[in-house]
């Protein structure tokens, strides 16, 4: 168990943290953190099937409002009460005044200290009872935790693993719990009865698996760099700059730079946005994970925060990491305007808030939006991306340079493509829709037998393809009334 944690834990009853809700799915693993603080102080617990009191199971039955009224009464000294399991008890008015009331004596009375700790899978905070209530994550197991839970195994296991895989592995399992590592190291060992180097595909597999299943973050593949973005070249130094920070973070946070947070790119569809965020990752050297906002708003009060609450410890335990927040506009709509987002939008944009201002972990945040005049002001001021670009349609020479890279990418390219007539006839084009003209064009070469494609078969493809800039004129009207109000720096060079 990493003493640190217990210790930050053992820090929250000493400041008389009343209520402490720890949501977790390893009760055991729980148990034997707040048994660790407990040292001599009493612990009861109450969990639906039975009652422990001082940590011995009794035959007597008691509801949780039985339970808690006994608190309620008496003058107790030094005891925690153990409640798991006990979500759907919060929506009930007089659990919430119990509990109330047993936090309140804790923090007002001198001859009264009872802690309470919520033990639950899932997040579920009252309204009533939120100003009481710390909710205490507990992070996911380190890279050096991660070796030692390893070792163990292998020990148990009296299996050999060669300090370089188990290295490797610690680094692949990295963003997942105890319990989970364990459970996929038994699945390779009986698998091959070893563990061995061909095991580390399974377990990125499964952990590919894993973070799919949470829900709303996804690990990508891709290959894209920073080369194959054409133009936005102030964007793309800024980046290079960055990635000297974060290729060298140790160091450069010895010497007193802050650790990057993140940067926003807003502007138009099919501009590199997307591009730009794969490409980071790739120049960082690190992995890339999307948050699919549109799976972050539950149904229920709470659960958005707690599947948020999920994502953010599952990243910062994969960290070094570039987080991809695609479309924020579509996370936060509504905030801002008049009537505002509805109170779970609200909640959920001021935790995010938080937790970007407070961010101390190397999980490198890239939010895109396509839509500047959906966004909250509050994230367009400074403190909370380290800065904001705004991309536009390509300028001519980026044109140019969209060209030749789709072209070269798909082998092309020859002499006689004259660059300089496509870049002039393709204003307000987008880089999507280059890429969709050279498509195009190599499509029909090939239906039609040709070897290669000319600039003519191009300039045809081009008067074929409407603009995405005339599709979305109205938009790009109210987008730069918008961008006329506010400091933000264009990604590209002109
Ligand atoms: P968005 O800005 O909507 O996120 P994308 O980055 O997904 O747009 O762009 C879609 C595709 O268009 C990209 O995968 C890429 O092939 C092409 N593209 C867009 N902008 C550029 C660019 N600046 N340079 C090269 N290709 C581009």
């Amino acid at each position: 168990m990493n003493s640190k944690v217990v210790d930050k834990l053992a820090s929250y009853v000493e400041a008389l943290r009343s209520i402490i809700y720890i949501p977790h799915f390893d009760f055991d693993a729980v148990d034997k953190m707040i048994s660790a603080i407990s040292k001599d102080i009493r612990i009861d617990e109450w969990n639906g099937a039975f009652v422990k009191l001082n940590s011995k199971a009794t035959d007597t039955q008691y509801n949780l409002i039985e339970f808690l009224s006994f608190y309620d009464v008496e003058d107790i000294q030094n005891t925690f009460i153990v409640l798991k399991d006990i979500q759907s008890y919060l929506r009930e008015p007089n659990i919430l005044a119990k509990l109330k009331a047993i936090a309140n004596r804790n923090i007002y009375e001198d001859d009264y200290s009872v802690t309470i700790f919520i033990v639950a899978t899932n997040l579920y905070i009252p309204r009533d009872l939120e100003h009481l209530i710390t909710v205490f994550d507990i992070p996911l197991p380190k890279t050096q935790e991660i070796i030692e839970t390893i070792n163990i195994f292998s020990k148990e296991l009296q299996i050999a693993i060669p300090e370089k895989l188990i290295n490797e592995l610690a680094l692949s399992l990295k963003g997942f719990s105890e319990f989970d590592i364990i459970q996929i190291l038994n699945l390779a060992y009986q698998n091959s009865g070893s563990i061995e180097e061909k095991d580390r595909k399974l377990i990125i597999e499964e952990k590919e698996q894993i973070i799919k299943k949470s829900g709303m973050l996804e690990i990508l593949n891709y290959k894209e760099t920073i080369d194959d973005i054409g133009g936005l070249e102030n964007l793309k130094k800024w980046l290079k700059n960055k990635s000297e920070i974060f290729n060298r973070l140790e160091e450069a946070v010895r010497f007193g730079v802050d650790i990057p947070k993140g940067i926003m790119i807003v502007g138009m569809p099919g501009c590199g946005k997307s591009l730009t965020a794969k490409a980071t990752a790739t120049l960082f050297k690190v992995p890339l994970l999307r948050l699919d906002v549109g799976k972050l708003l539950g149904k229920y009060v709470g659960e958005s925060e707690e599947n948020f609450r999920k994502a953010i410890n599952i990243a910062e335990a994969i960290s070094p990491c570039v987080l991809w927040i695609d479309e924020l506009e579509k996370a936060f709509a509504g905030i801002g305007e008049s009537g505002g987002g509805n109170e779970v939008t609200t909640r959920l944009f001021g935790f995010f808030l938080t937790w970007l201002q407070e961010k101390e972990s190397s999980v490198f945040i890239v939010a895109t939006s396509n839509d500047i005049s959906k966004l909250p002001p509050e994230f367009l001021r400074k403190g909370r991306f380290d800065e904001i670009f705004f991309v536009d349609f390509p300028n001519i020479q980026e044109r140019r340079k969209i060209f030749e890279i789709h072209i070269k990418k798909r082998e092309k390219w020859n002499r006689e493509i004259d660059s300089i007539k496509l870049m002039k006839k393709t204003e307000g084009y987008s880089g999507a829709d280059i890429e969709s003209i050279v498509k195009e064009s190599i499509e029909l070469a090939f239906i039609e037998n040709r070897k290669t494609i000319s600039t003519e078969n191009l300039l045809t493809e081009i008067k074929n393809t409407k603009p995405l800039s005339q599709t979305l004129k109205e938009k790009i009207k109210s987008v730069q009334s918008t961008l006329d109000a506010i400091d933000i720096k264009k990604a590209s060079d002109d």
